[in-house]
Order: structure tokens, then C-alpha cells, then sequence
């Protein structure tokens, strides 16, 4: 066919009447081919031929592929496109058994409301059945107009009065149905495309909620474990806490001498068997604080203090260890008002976790505890040390539990890991914050800044 041409299927039983359409279309000027049949049953066979030969070039879309844009795109018929393609009418003597219309793509039907096999009501629906999209315009006989709503309803795109088919009229309504018609395959089109990428979505969410589900799972194994690890350590400090108390309890009994006095030897072991134990249960209690700190069950309990006595005798407790490593155990402590509303327990804990790391790590020189007030509300309290200090890159990750810079086996200095991690948990649950500043070989300072009143 040509390209540029609309293919009209004429349905009418009535010659004239099949002349009368093709005389107006020609007037008009409007571009199609006409195949012309005079009953029901030869309309559906063009139409059925046409479905195989849509279906066989790609499947249906619900409208012709070789259907004109450009025209339907402009309904108003340019006069030059009138002029350039006339309407060819075949030589219809046989009409209904013809096949000189070389395409079977019809984009529109006209028919006929009464055929001599079917009426039209009948034809429609078993065009519909065919499952292909096509605009129809009724032609009526005068005075049909009932009729023809009836035909609109079943689907029918327009209808004319026979009486009063003219070029002009003629040309409009069939160029406004094949519009809407190809209006709406578009939206029909952009429909099915709409409904494609909900599937996927749907399909998406689908495999999303499943990988969420999968996700929980294993969150709720990684619960477990943790929880599994907590209760393990909770458990095994505690049973160890028992035999190693006991431990030093009896080397302590042992190191009085009496009734029996022991060689210098037997002191020196048993004095190191009471260091040992000393050490090991350090650590024990360490692992239990920070199960409980875990678990949540260590809570804040503020009351009145006085910070300067806390800090000096906390410092004096741990003096024997400075000394031991002939260090400078200095302490400044600048306070206008030195009373706290805040856990004495928690920051005699913190001062010691700072000092003993600061003498641990430090060979040669000082070690100063300060303690000041930063305003009216926050104190600080810090520890330096003039010890190997902390590279940068290590700086953060002292703060997590069992981490060591020295990770190694062979490490010269003793302890868990855990000392900081509990440090920094007991500093936030007093609400306040703690800093450090350390370069490698030169020292290190830790901060802590608390509020001077515990807000629960
Ligand atoms: P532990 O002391 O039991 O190893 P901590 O949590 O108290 O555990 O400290 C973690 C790590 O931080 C230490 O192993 C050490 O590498 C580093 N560290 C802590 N304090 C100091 C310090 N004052 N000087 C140098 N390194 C330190």
C-alpha cells in the first residue's frame, strides 16, 4: 500500500451506497484505499487475514503498523496532501470477493448497520472477539440515530446518516477516529508499559523483602552469638575471680611468716604468685566490667564528691608504680569549687585506667595528672605522659575493646585491650567526652571532660 494512504474496510451491502462513500472520499481529497465488502461474513475473513498477516510481522499492538502518522498526527487535511494522493477505488463489480487493495492493515472499518447475514451489533462484537483494536463508523439509514448509540455503546467510534454523507463530514469523522483510536493505543501502549515496570517492581520489592528477611535472620544469629560471648565472659570472670582471690588471700598468709618463717626464696616465689594474681585478677574484673558495661546493667550513681581528694588519692594509690619505674608522678589540680554531683566510683575508675596506661607506657620521664574546670558546668581532668606515644593511624581504634596498638604475641606490655573501651563508655554515661593528643616517642594526653553535675 502506499505509505501515505489510510486502508478503509467498507462494509455495505448497498452498491450505491458503497459508490456514494467513495465519490465524497474522493472529493475530499482524502488519501486511502478502499476494500469493499457487501457482507458480514467477508469482513470478518479481511479482518481475521489481516490479524494472521499483523501477527506473523511482530504481534498486534493495537494498531496497524503500517498505519499513517502523519496525517492522523495533523487531522486538519492539508490541501497539498488532498491534492497529492487521491482516493483509489477498485473496480468493485465483485466487491466482496476482490483483492486488488494490496493491504490487509485496515485502520479504519465503515459499516453498514444492517448487513443481509449479521447485523451490526453482532459484527462488532465479533470484531471485538477477534481481539483486534480497530475504530468503526456506523452508517445509518435516517432516523437511526437510536440505533447508532446502541452501536457506540457496544464500541463503535462514530456514526453517520447515510443522507447526509458528504466529503467534508466524511473526511472529519474518519480522520478524528483514527486520531482518538491512535490516541488511545498510545495510552493503551504507555499502559501496558506502566503495568510491565509495576511487575518488575513488584518483583524487586519481592527479592528486596527477602534479602531483608535474610538480613533480620542473621541479625538475630549475630544477637545470639554476641550475647553468647557476653554471658562467657561474664561467667568465666566471675568463677575466675573466686579461685584467684583465694590465691592471694593465701600468699598473703604465707608472706606474714608465722608460725613458720620461709627462706628468701620462698618469698620471692610466693611474692610473685601474689603479684601474678594481682594482675590476673585486674584483668578478670576488667573483663567483668565491661560484660556488665555490655549488657547494660552498670548504671551511673551521682552523689557529692569531692574531686580533689579523689584525684590525689587515687594518684597516691598508684604512686608505688611510678615509682617502681622511677618516674615523676606529678599532680595539678586547679579548682575553685572542687565539688562534683557525679559517680565517684566511675571517675576514680577512669583516673586509673588513664594513670596506669600512662605508667605502663612510659619508660623514662614524668607523668601529670590535672584537673580544672572548663566553665561553670564541665570539668577536665587529664593524664599525660611523656611514654612512646600513639601514631596517628592508631588513635581511633585504641577505643574499641581488645584493641592494642601491639596486637603481637611477643608485645612487651601486658593487659586485655579493654582498659580504654570502659574508660570511654564511662565517661559517656556520665554524659561527658574524652579526647587524646599524642605524637610517637614524645607522649601522650588523655582528656576527659565531665559535667560538674550529673543530669540524669
Ligand atoms: P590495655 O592497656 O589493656 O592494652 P587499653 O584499652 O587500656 O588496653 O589500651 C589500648 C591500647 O592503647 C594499649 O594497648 C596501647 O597500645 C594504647 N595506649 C593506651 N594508653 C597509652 C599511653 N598512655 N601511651 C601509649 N599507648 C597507650
Amino acid at each position: 500500500m502506499n505509505e501515505d494512504k489510510y486502508s478503509i474496510l467498507l462494509v455495505d451491502d448497498d452498491e450505491v451506497d458503497r459508490i456514494t462513500v467513495k465519490r465524497a472520499l474522493k472529493k475530499a481529497g482524502f488519501p486511502a484505499n478502499v476494500m469493499e465488502v457487501n457482507n458480514g461474513q467477508d469482513a470478518i475473513a479481511k479482518l481475521q487475514l489481516m490479524k494472521h498477516h499483523l501477527f506473523d510481522r511482530g504481534g498486534w499492538s493495537g494498531f496497524p503498523t503500517n498505519s499513517v502518522v502523519g496525517y492522523a498526527s495533523s487531522p486538519e487535511a492539508s490541501p497539498t496532501l488532498i491534492s497529492n494522493h487521491g482516493v483509489d477505488v477498485p473496480n468493485n463489480n465483485h466487491a466482496s470477493t476482490r483483492e486488488e487493495t494490496t493491504t490487509n492493515n485496515f485502520n479504519l472499518i465503515l459499516l453498514d448497520y444492517l448487513l443481509p447475514d449479521i447485523d451490526g451489533l453482532q459484527l462488532i462484537s465479533a470484531i471485538k472477539s477477534l481481539n483486534i483494536t480497530i475504530p468503526i463508523i456506523i452508517l445509518t439509514g435516517q432516523g437511526d440515530e437510536e440505533i447508532a448509540v446502541e452501536m457506540m455503546k457496544a464500541g463503535a467510534a462514530d456514526y453517520l446518516s447515510k443522507g447526509k454523507i458528504e466529503p467534508n463530514n466524511l473526511a472529519k469523522a474518519i480522520s478524528n477516529a483514527i486520531r482518538i483510536h491512535k490516541a488511545e493505543a498510545a495510552v493503551e501502549l504507555a499502559n501496558q508499559r506502566l503495568r510491565a515496570s509495576n511487575q518488575l517492581l513488584v518483583l524487586k520489592n519481592q527479592e528486596l523483602e527477602r534479602q531483608q528477611q535474610q538480613i533480620k535472620l542473621q541479625n538475630i544469629q549475630l544477637q545470639k552469638s554476641y550475647n553468647l560471648k557476653s554471658e562467657f565472659l561474664a561467667t568465666t570472670s566471675h568463677e575466675l575471680r573466686t579461685p584467684m582471690n583465694a590465691i592471694m588471700g593465701f600468699s598473703q598468709l604465707l608472706l606474714r611468716q608465722y608460725p613458720d618463717p620461709l627462706s628468701e626464696q620462698q618469698q620471692n616465689l610466693v611474692q610473685r604468685i601474689f603479684n601474678n594474681s594481682k594482675s590476673l585478677l585486674e584483668m578478670i574484673n576488667e573483663m567483668l566490667d565491661f560484660s556488665k558495661i555490655e549488657a547494660g546493667k552498670l548504671e551511673v550513681n551521682p552523689q557529692q564528691l569531692d574531686l580533689n581528694y579523689l584525684v590525689k588519692i587515687t594518684v597516691e594509690e598508684l604512686r608505688s608504680l611510678a615509682v617502681q619505674k622511677q618516674l615523676d608522678l606529678i599532680t595539678e589540680i586547679q579548682l575553685k569549687d572542687s565539688i562534683l554531683i557525679q559517680d565517684s566510683n566511675f571517675i576514680k575508675r577512669v583516673i586509673v585506667n588513664l594513670l596506669s596506661n600512662a605508667i605502663k607506657f612510659t619508660e623514662s620521664g614524668k607523668i601529670i595528672v590535672k584537673a580544672w574546670e572548663i566553665d561553670q558546668n564541665q570539668i577536665a581532668i587529664s593524664v599525660t605522659d611523656t611514654g612512646i606515644g600513639i601514631a596517628p593511624e592508631d588513635q581511633a581504634k585504641i577505643f574499641e575493646a581488645f584493641r592494642q596498638v601491639d596486637q603481637s604475641f611477643t608485645r612487651q606490655h601486658s593487659g586485655t585491650g579493654l582498659g580504654l573501651a570502659i574508660t570511654q563508655s564511662l565517661v559517656t554515661m556520665m554524659g561527658g567526652k574524652i579526647s587524646l593528643d599524642s605524637s610517637l616517642g614524645q607522649g601522650t594526653t588523655f582528656t576527659v571532660e565531665i559535667p560538674r553535675k550529673y543530669d540524669v
